[in-house]
């Protein structure tokens, strides 16, 4: 059977020679009109080509209509193909039972032209609708999938960065009488967590805090997403969050799974007070509350305040300028005296770097030291000073001036180069200097940190002649069993003590009794941040020791310092 027309095909399977065609007559212009006489035919022709309709009389040869109905209704290619079936009229029976076997709809005989072309027609339009519908429905639902993978992270679950980002903005601002808080976490080492186990493990780890979340945060009219690998940010109610209680479920969920090691979140919270700051911005706030944390174990959380972004532009600056500056020559060193009880006199000095910033003005060490010892960047600054300080004494010696030693303070950072030691000789040979003249300070918080390696460079510093200072003794947490054990040449007891001296009975207590343990141990003590006469009494009445503070003289630029060393030296007098 040949197709001409190139139109919609229409398969007529009957046996009456007039009703087919009749049928041709009214299909012809509009499909192409394919007619068989048996059910067998009409199946083959129907499973081998492409028909829009088929019009299939129940009285057939060798298979019946009923029969072709059954056999193309299971067929699951002629879903969208309506079967209309030819009846007899007054065959109500069988309409009936060719509709329930899937029949679209029935023609009766005798024809009547304007009829069946309508109901074949209606019918192609309802199976046409029902196609669209379907269609639609599955763009519908391709769309659905593919929205939800571009909203939410693959591993979790949860909102991604950027659903999170406009979820949280929307509620937030739909929602301006409520409070909201932003909450950012993260774990603490994750990454030696995934080294140490599996990557199954990290992910286990995350997908169990992202669930516990889901269920805390979610039906209380919060939400959660991972924005990155281990972090986390919720944007809660204030009134329902229990910040206390978040951490310990957390915990315990985390416990649960039963990993050899800690597992502990930490949380930086953000009070939204401005409800059209970009949720971005939030996040960074509620990061920089988290970042003053992190690592402190006593601490599992943390709220922003508005000092936290000064500090965080303020580092930003420092970072940025920092190598700059120091090219620059806008470090410099002050020396602040130290002077002995004992000899009425300066006995050293200690040096201390200064930043003059061109448009900051002069920044205190205690907000750039810090973070150039977060970054590294305290190793070149150290030896920068170092050098200048040995600078400063050749230029003394060279003028003939008797020079006293001056401390330098070393970072622990320092401890990490292996040449630290060759560095510090090379310098005391281009400058011609013994080592007596240059005293190290370390921190006892770097001795605590890592005391057996602190002690054998101590060890090997001492060798070489230098002397060991440890600063800020009696901040940290170093036990007074380890002090027998430090091969140190001074104590430098820190300035927490001598402010307390005048009210706590306690203070002097420990007081004197470290100057008594120093005096065994055969060990010096310089007692740091002495300000007032009456301080300065009462650690006259411990002993003779080595004070250094205001009281006595601030850190000094270096020609003010001299001046006050000539003064000391032409007089021959006490200085104060
Ligand atoms: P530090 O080594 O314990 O230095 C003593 C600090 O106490 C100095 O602060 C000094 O100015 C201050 N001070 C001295 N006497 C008094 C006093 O009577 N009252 C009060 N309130 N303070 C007094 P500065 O210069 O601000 O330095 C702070 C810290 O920064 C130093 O503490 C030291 O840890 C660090 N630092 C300073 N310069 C350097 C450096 O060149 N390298 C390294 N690594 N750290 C440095
Ligand atoms: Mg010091
Ligand atoms: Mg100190």
């Amino acid at each position: 059977m040949e197709l001409e027309k190139n139109l919609p095909v229409i398969l007529l399977a009957d046996e009456d020679a007039d009703e087919c065609n009749l049928l041709k007559k009214v299909f012809c212009n509009e499909f192409d009109v394919v007619s068989v006489t048996n059910g067998l035919d009409c199946i083959d022709f129907a499973e081998k080509n492409e028909i829009a309709v088929a019009l299939v009389s129940l009285k057939l040869p060798v298979m019946d209509g009923f029969e072709v109905l059954n056999v193309l209704t299971k067929n699951k290619n002629f879903d969208d193909v309506p079967i209309i079936v030819i009846t007899d009229r007054e065959d109500s029976e069988g309409e009936a039972r060719a509709m329930d076997s899937g029949a679209a709809e029935f023609l009766t005989t005798p024809f009547n032209e304007t009829v069946i072309n309508y109901r074949v027609h209606n019918v192609l339009a309802r199976y046409e609708n029902r196609r669209n519908k379907i269609e639609q429905a599955e763009k519908d639902k391709k769309i659905f999938e593919m929205h939800r993978t571009m909203e939410l992270d693959e591993l979790t679950g949860l909102y991604n960065r950027t659903t999170f980002y406009r979820k949280a903005a929307n509620l937030i601002q739909a929602h301006p009488e409520t409070k909201y808080y932003i909450v950012y976490l993260d774990i603490s080492c994750f990454k030696a967590i995934n080294d140490l186990f599996h990557m199954e493990t990290g992910n286990l780890i995350l997908k169990t805090a992202a669930n516990y979340f889901l269920k805390t945060i979610q039906p209380h009219g919060g939400l959660c997403s991972r924005i990155e690998a281990d972090h986390f940010v919720l944007c809660v109610p204030q009134e329902n969050l229990d910040i206390d209680g978040l951490i310990e479920g957390l915990d315990s969920e985390l416990q649960n799974l039963g990993i050899s090691h800690n597992i502990l979140f930490f949380a930086g919270v953000y009070p939204v007070n401005n409800i059209y700051l970009p949720t971005d911005q939030m996040c960074d706030r509620a990061n920089m509350a988290l970042h003053k944390i992190k690592g402190n174990y006593m601490n599992r959380y943390a709220y922003y305040d508005a000092g936290m972004r000064e500090q965080m532009l303020q580092e930003q600056m420092i970072v940025r300028d920092m190598n700059y500056a120091l090219k620059d020559g806008q470090f410099t060193i002050y020396l602040q005296p130290v002077y002995s009880l004992a000899k009425d006199t300066i006995v050293s000095a200690e040096a201390l770097v200064r930043w003059f910033h061109p448009v900051n003005g002069m920044i205190s060490p205690g907000k750039f030291i810090p973070v150039f010892e977060r970054n590294g960047f305290i190793v070149r600054l150290d030896r920068f000073v170092w050098e200048e300080v040995c600078k400063f004494l050749r230029a003394q010696l060279d003028a003939g001036i008797d020079i006293m030693p001056v401390s330098v303070n070393v970072s622990r950072l320092n401890f990490y180069n292996l040449d630290l030691l060759e560095f510090l000789l090379a310098l005391l040979e281009k400058y011609d200097l013994k080592p007596e003249m240059l005293k190290l300070e370390v921190t006892e918080s770097a001795y605590t940190d890592n005391p057996q390696q602190l002690i054998s460079i101590t060890r090997m510093f001492r060798e070489k002649g230098f002397s060991v200072l440890m600063d800020d003794f009696g901040s940290g947490f170093s036990s007074l069993n380890m002090l027998k054990n430090l091969p140190i040449d001074v104590l430098k007891v820190d300035m927490a003590f001598v402010r307390e001296l005048e009210q706590s009975d306690r203070a002097r207590t420990i007081l004197r009794f470290v100057l008594g343990l120093a005096q065994d141990l055969g060990m010096g003590v310089v007692i740091e941040g002495v300000e007032t006469q009456n301080q300065l009494n009462y650690i006259s009445k411990l002993g003779k020791v080595d004070i250094q503070g205001y009281f006595f003289s601030r850190p000094l630029p270096i020609e003010d310092f001299k001046v006050l060393y000539d003064k000391y030296r032409s007089n021959r007098v006490p200085v104060l």
